[in-house]
């Protein structure tokens, strides 16, 4: 590749219609992504473009799809893959505004979701550009409704998350199906081994461009991780947002119960937050991002699926409440903020045995994490005040202050003991609405301790030891943990032993063998666990809901004698206390 890269479009050898549908665009200068990959693509190369959102792709496969086309012959000439809906939106219009010099041609978008009719009937009408996720366009290709015999173009973009939302069977299918004469561009942000099989099987000899995120990107986006034990993530989101600098911020969590949980957490705290997941409905979720784009909204708590492409300028805080299991998630959450050249910051929970993960990442981004604490009780308080005074001003300028100055000089003639600068204090803190900073408590304690101490992970040396002092598995295994485990949902609840194991093994990362005798009660039912829990899973699992209920578990100390626990739910009423009760640990403490 030469250095010298094209200064203008007119460089890159398009048709004359399309210079000028991106002159009549504003577009001066192909970015570095279009200037390799327009040339190759119109040379007849396929290319596998690694690059980041906002690197310019759409045109870079757009422009010359379009020169491949003959807008003459009404059939289907070129399709792209896309993994949402609202990305096909985005692309076909973007694709449409660069045709707008080539009569007669059609971009018509196809998507899940929305009737099928009317998408056949366009199909039908002759559009050449189709531009679908995997799946409706399988289901075109099965009816019939789409035929690709005339195919001589096809795009993956964003391939990395089309594989991650399940979609590798279909795309494989869609390309197996196309002519053998076409060319194919593959785009992806991230390069996993799946997207190089894909590029293997279906690419022939392609051009690989890769180019380096816009500078404006990296550097916009601050990347911090701090140290949280599990049962403390709620506490310390809630203080990280309530002394946030940015507008909006999304807080990412690994799975829709988490994002319930977390979301319903912040709310009753008071912070204006909602929270989305794959189960949301599109309708609903399109509301939720519109009211997180006009700021009626400030914080967002999601699931990956359900973040998906999601752009709005106003996120200037990503939180990961979990490390991401892959790499390649965390660049694409990141990708969040530090949007349209604005400044942003990702901050990420690790709890202490988390942190080879983050090295994993800090390795493949090739970024290194800034550690910081979490904001103290009185970091909080202080932001109250000066987010107070700050409006100060304002209302005093505002004026309609005489009936206040009336009501404090009475007061105070009428306490003559009371210093104003007390009085000024007293007002503030009712006010800012908390009680204030005091002491440290537990949770900074434990926050302070998981910040210093190296984890056990890097060390390797500190197995838990059980009771008697014996050391343990070097995990994170409770101690001592007794086989048997209690959870809080039983008969009432319909719950079935499936519906059990499914939540053991699925939040709680067990395998099936791991899960032995399950015992339903009618309040509650009994699960032999013979290797124990981890705390973690344990933490996981007590906020899990089955049958619409939590799972609450916690360890079974069980009635004194055995045999007795048959008797099922009359000897739970009746017995309680038998059944010692550990807390559980909920998202409390104050912020
Ligand atoms: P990506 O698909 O890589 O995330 P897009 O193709 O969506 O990026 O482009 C991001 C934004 O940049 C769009 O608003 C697009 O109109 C604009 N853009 C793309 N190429 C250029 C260019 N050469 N000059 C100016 N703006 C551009
Ligand atoms: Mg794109």
């Amino acid at each position: 590749m030469s250095s010298a890269l094209p200064a203008s479009f007119s460089d890159l050898g398009m048709p004359a219609a399309l210079e000028r549908a991106i002159t009549d665009l504003g577009f001066t200068t192909p970015s570095a992504i279009q200037a390799q990959a327009v040339p190759a693509l119109l040379d007849g190369r396929d290319i596998v473009g690694v690059a980041q959102t906002g690197t310019g792709k759409t045109a870079a496969f757009g422009l010359p799809l379009l020169a491949a086309i003959d807008p003459q012959l009404g059939a289907v000439q070129a399709v792209v893959l896309t993994p949402t809906r609202e990305l096909a939106m985005q692309v076909a219009d973007a694709i449409q505004s660069f045709a707008t010099h080539l009569p007669g041609l059609t971009v018509l978008p196809v998507y899940g979701g929305s009737p099928f009719l009317p998408q056949q009937r366009a199909l039908q009408r002759g559009a050449q550009v189709v531009v679908g996720t995997p799946g409706r366009v399988i289901d075109h290709l099965e009816r019939r409704t789409l035929v690709m015999d005339q195919v001589r173009f096809l795009v993956l973009d964003e391939a990395d998350e089309m594989l991650r939302m399940g979609f590798a069977e279909d795309v494989d299918k869609i390309l197996s199906r196309a002519p053998q004469q076409r060319q194919v561009a593959l785009f992806s942000a991230t390069m996993p081994t799946a997207i190089r099989r894909v590029a293997e099987t279906h690419l022939n000899n392609p051009l690989e461009i890769t180019v380096a995120r816009q500078s404006s990107t990296v550097t916009s986006v601050r990347q911090t991780y701090a140290v949280v034990p599990f049962r403390h993530k709620v506490g310390a989101l809630s203080r990280v947002l309530a002394v946030r600098k940015a507008d909006a911020a999304i807080v990412f969590v690994r799975t829709r119960g988490a994002a319930e949980e977390v979301g319903s957490a912040l709310i009753e705290k008071g912070i204006s937050a909602a929270y989305i997941s794959g189960d949301v409905a599109q309708g609903d979720r399109e509301k939720i991002v519109d009211r997180l784009r006009t700021g009626a909204l400030d914080v967002l708590v999601a699931t990956d699926v359900a973040a998906r492409g999601l752009d709005v300028d106003r996120i200037g805080l990503v939180v990961n409440f979990d490390v991401p299991r892959e790499p390649e998630t965390y660049v694409h959450r990141i990708g969040r903020t530090g949007r349209a050249g604005r400044e942003g910051e990702a901050l990420s929970f690790v709890t202490p045995s988390e942190q080879s993960r983050l090295r994993q990442i800090e390795r493949t981004t090739r970024v290194n994490l800034e550690q910081i604490s979490i904001p103290s009780p009185a970091d909080v308080s202080a932001h109250r005040v000066q987010a107070m005074l700050g409006r100060a001003a304002e209302r005093a300028e505002a004026g309609r202050l005489d009936l206040y100055r009336e009501s404090i000089a009475v007061y105070l003639a009428q306490h003559a003991d009371v210093d104003p600068i007390d009085l000024l204090a007293t007002l503030t803190a009712l006010a800012v609405g908390d009680e204030g900073p005091g002491v440290k408590d537990d949770m900074d304690d434990e926050l302070d301790r998981a910040r210093l101490a190296p984890s056990s992970a890097d060390r390797g040396d500190r197995g838990e030891r059980g009771e008697r002092g014996e050391r343990r598995r070097p995990s994170t295994h409770i101690a001592g943990g007794p086989a048997r485990w209690r959870v809080a949902v039983g008969h009432r609840d319909g719950v079935q032993p499936g519906a059990l194991v499914g939540a053991l093994t699925g939040e709680g990362g067990l395998t099936g063998k791991d899960v032995g005798k399950i015992d339903i009660f009618g309040s509650f039912s009994l699960v032999d666990i013979p290797g124990g829990l981890t705390a973690e899973a344990m933490d996981r699992l007590s906020r899990t809901r089955v049958a619409g209920r939590p799972l609450r578990i916690r360890m079974d100390s069980g009635p004194r004698t055995d045999g007795a626990r048959t008797d099922g739910p009359r000897h739970e009423s009746s017995r309680p206390g038998h059944y010692a009760s550990r807390p559980t640990h909920g998202p409390r403490g104050r912020v």
